[in-house]
């Protein structure tokens, strides 16, 4: 069967063309790519939110195409992780990604990206991807291999200028940034502050799993991380860690990490020596598994 015709592309209201098929969007981009324009692209999971705006938002500003992935990559979720219960919302999400000023939307199916005897993957080393999120206790490695092996494909089907990324999963732009320098993809990796509620709390799509005590809880996380940066400053590291343990522990969570490293390495840090430091944790609330961060950067 021709996959043109299975897959025509088609325009919404908001304008966004929408893709099923990488050839499709190949032709469309190659057609684009003629005038020379920079081309930005925006990989998301869809469910969008602020935090994902934000990025197409900048995306848009400073490109001249705005692509946006839409995939829910089933090769990042263990087993046992919430994958069947991940929200969805198609509809919506292309409708806000038009608002936003998207040209086209790639919302390949699940064969489309991982055709019947897949068999290749990105694997980026163990020191970015098995701590952390990647700890074989957590989410394990096979998470950012699942976000690399895709972000990877997508690249090479968009060929972007730049890609955005938010800073909320800082070690999937540590991953990303790696995998993008050693295997010489002309791409810059941009990764954008994150977006908060005005109670503090990290957007996420997950965030739809919290029930209302649970979501007042959560609170917990970003005020952790406050109180983390402010003890660091004031004193050390260790002061820092210490202060947002206790504050998780008022509000009854044990986070199942809550660490401090090198921004780029991830290398555990001891001290602010002048590199860039990241303050991660992850915690379950309720039934979502939140994650959230703070970056110190180190004073002028
Ligand atoms: P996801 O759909 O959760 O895979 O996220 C898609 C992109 O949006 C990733 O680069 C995330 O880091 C980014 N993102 C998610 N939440 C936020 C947030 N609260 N602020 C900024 N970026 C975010």
């Amino acid at each position: 069967m021709d996959t043109a015709l299975a897959n025509p592309p088609h325009s919404t209201d908001g304008g966004v063309k929408v893709f099923r098929g990488k050839e499709e969007l190949r032709s469309a981009l190659s057609e684009a790519r003629r005038a020379g324009p920079r081309i930005g692209l925006v990989p998301t999971m869809g469910y969008l939110h602020e935090g994902h705006l934000s990025l197409l938002r900048a995306a848009r500003a400073e490109c001249d195409v705005v692509v946006m992935s839409l995939f829910v990559n089933p090769s990042q979720f263990g087993p046992g992780e919430d994958l069947d219960r991940y929200p969805r919302d198609e509809e919506r999400d292309l409708r806000l990604a038009g608002e936003a000023g998207v040209d086209f939307v790639y919302a390949p199916t699940v064969e489309e990206v991982y055709p019947e005897g897949f068999s290749t993957h990105v694997e980026v080393d163990g020191a970015l991807t098995e701590v952390l999120d990647g700890d074989p206790a957590r989410r394990g490695p096979g998470h950012f291999r699942g976000v690399a092996t895709v972000v990877a494909k997508l690249f090479n089907v968009v060929q972007p200028d730049v890609a955005y990324f938010g800073q909320k999963d800082a070690q999937q732009v540590a991953v990303i940034r790696r995998m993008a320098r050693d295997l010489d993809f002309p791409v810059r990796i941009e990764a954008l502050p994150t977006v908060r509620e005005a109670d503090g709390l990290a957007l996420s799509s997950r965030n739809a799993y919290l029930d209302p005590r649970s979501r007042e809880r959560a609170t917990a996380i970003s005020r952790a991380l406050r109180v983390a940066e402010a003890a660091t400053r004031a004193g050390s590291l260790g002061a820092g860690i210490d202060a947002a343990r206790a504050e998780l522990s008022a509000a009854g969570i044990e986070p199942e990490y809550l660490e401090a490293r090198d921004a780029e390495n991830l290398s555990p840090a001891a001290e602010l020596n002048g590199r860039p430091v990241l303050i991660a944790v992850a915690a379950r609330v309720g039934s979502a598994r939140l994650i959230d961060n703070v970056l110190i950067e180190p004073r002028t």
